[in-house]
């Protein structure tokens, strides 16, 4: 019987492994997947700094025209100028003036405005393109290194699934159809330890008489509470 439980237990092992396989391999491309995410992010940040840049480079162009088009204006009026005869025409153009000067004024200082905006945008797109340069690359190594990792645990499922056949196989096949049920039924835990009187499946205490049955391995065990075939395991040994 002690040999019987011994293969439980090494047959609970191996699909605690096999139900572990998938949740690496899960874990490990979502890592990836997260990397790539920010990735993009950036990227489109990338992309919204060099937008912002190029409006503010076509600002610079319809601000030049406002500019350009007022000094036109002073010109054109200063001209008339020797042609008015009333003092009213002649208010009428020094106003004129007086606002195209204005405007110079301003777009001299809205055309700077625009360029430090421009370049500061542009600046933060390449900084930015750098950090995702960077990442990428980092990200490139990773993928082949999760890669090369997927390939082994693959390589250790088929192992660890020939074992499982291999074992079952010398089960009992009443016996090996209970563990399968269990094992459906608990959650992929069919066979598992009582340490201190308590299976260490549901945590429920084992009533004494029947844990120093199982202590002496003579027979199986089931958890009154969850049913889980159980096993002894000394204190100086606890779990292989
Ligand atoms: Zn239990």
């Amino acid at each position: 019987m002690k040999e019987e439980i011994e293969k439980l237990i090494a047959l609970q092992e191996l699909n605690t492994e096999m139900s572990q396989f998938d949740q690496h391999i899960a874990e490990k491309m979502q890592t990836l997947k997260e990397r790539e995410q920010s990735i993009e992010e950036k990227e489109a940040a990338v992309n919204e700094f060099r937008e912002n840049a190029q409006q503010f480079i076509q600002n610079q162009r319809e601000i030049k025209a406002a500019h350009e088009d007022a000094g036109v204006r002073i010109k054109e009026r200063q001209n008339k100028m020797m042609q008015v005869q009333t003092s009213r025409e002649h208010q009428a153009l020094l106003k004129e003036i007086e606002d195209a000067k204005r405007v110079i004024k301003d777009t001299e200082e809205q055309l700077l405005q625009a360029m430090e905006q421009a370049e500061k945008a542009e600046a933060e797109a390449t900084e930015l393109e750098n950090i995702c340069t960077g990442e990428k690359e980092l990200l490139a190594e990773e993928t082949t290194k999760v890669e090369a990792e997927v390939k082994k645990l693959n390589t250790r499922r088929k192992t660890v699934y020939n074992k499982h056949g291999k074992l079952a196989k010398t089960m009992q096949s009443s016996r090996m159809k209970r563990y399968e049920k269990l094992l459906k039924k608990r959650d992929g835990l069919a066979v598992v330890a009582v340490v201190d009187g308590v299976c260490q499946g549901c945590f429920m205490a084992i009533p004494p008489q029947q844990f120093n049955e199982i202590r002496k391995g003579e027979q199986l065990h089931s958890c009154p509470t969850c049913q889980r075939i159980l096993y002894y395991t000394s204190p100086e040994a606890p779990e292989e």
